[in-house]
């Protein structure tokens, strides 16, 4: 496995993949990876000849009283994680900005509401990174989650109206035993926190099995009860398509879920 921190060191490989016509699949992460991100690059396996696998922490994407400076780096074990998957290359940069970049992606719609409304300029962030990140990479295919809904639906626009020759896969969200979606960030709950955070995936699998509800109610019905929990502050409730999605904090920790509706909805 390749571990490469340059940019032109990664335009490099990725040029001399596909001139020898071989398929790249990439999966970006910002590390501490866990059975979410492997799930990932499982369906990049498949679906590529080489599988590129992005860690960095992306500053840009983070608010200036989030959690930057803490977020979790166990480079190592990522490392490992990535080799046992069988993964051709993992792009780590130090950094990708150069101090007086001035050039910003802002996608206009999909960024609007949910995480949109509670992280300014999150998505901005996130816009900018990854098309950075599929400039350097070159891949054919790259996939990300759909524990990060908003995220999905800001890529797919952005990958569509720059014409940007990739194709974008949502892989399925994967939970805990408990049902909580897994996420770097869960390493921030103490065993307390852990119990309120629960209520997010229970809530929303409780609105998701009445089956005779409309969107808007379940919207409500999920709104009322998360409001409810002791210890948890709800920062939205709110339908996307098919999906109702929810963001909650619990102590310092923001957690974000989602499930498909299928019934009336
Ligand atoms: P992150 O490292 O949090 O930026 O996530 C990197 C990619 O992994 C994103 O596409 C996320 O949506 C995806 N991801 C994170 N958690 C999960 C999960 N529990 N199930 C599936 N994909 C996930």
């Amino acid at each position: 496995m390749e571990v490469i921190g340059s940019v032109g060191r990664m335009q490099r490989q990725a040029a001399v993949w596909r001139a020898a016509g071989l398929k790249i699949a990439f999966v970006p992460t910002m590390g501490a990876l866990h059975e979410g991100h492997l799930s990932l690059v499982r369906l990049a396996r498949k679906r590529g000849d080489r599988v590129v696998v992005s860690i960095y922490v992306n500053p840009t994407q983070f608010g200036p009283k989030e959690d930057f400076a803490r977020y979790p780096r166990p480079r190592r074990r990522d490392l490992e994680l990535c080799r046992k998957e069988g993964v051709d290359a993992v792009f780590a940069p130090s950094t990708l900005y150069r101090s007086d970049a001035s050039t910003r992606v802002i996608e206009t719609e999909k960024s609007l509401g949910r995480c949109g409304r509670h992280r300014p300029g999150h998505f901005d962030g996130v816009a900018t990174v990854v098309v950075k990140l599929l400039n350097i990479v070159q891949p054919d295919v790259a996939i990300f989650g759909q524990k990060d809904a908003q995220q999905c639906d800001v890529i797919e626009r952005v990958v569509r109206d720059l014409d940007l020759p990739v194709k974008i896969v949502r892989g399925p969200i994967v939970r805990d035993r408990n049902g909580l979606a897994l996420s770097s960030r869960n390493t921030y709950l103490s065993a307390e926190e852990m119990e309120v955070a629960l209520n997010l995936p229970r809530v929303l699998r409780a609105v998701k099995s009445k089956r005779q509800m409309t969107m808007r109610q379940r919207e409500r019905m999920a709104r009322e009860r998360l409001r409810r929990v002791k210890g948890l502050t709800l920062d939205y409730v709110e339908a996307a398509g098919a999906y109702l999605c929810a963001a909650v904090r619990v102590g310092g920790t923001r957690l974000i879920d989602n499930v498909r509706i299928t019934g009336n909805g």
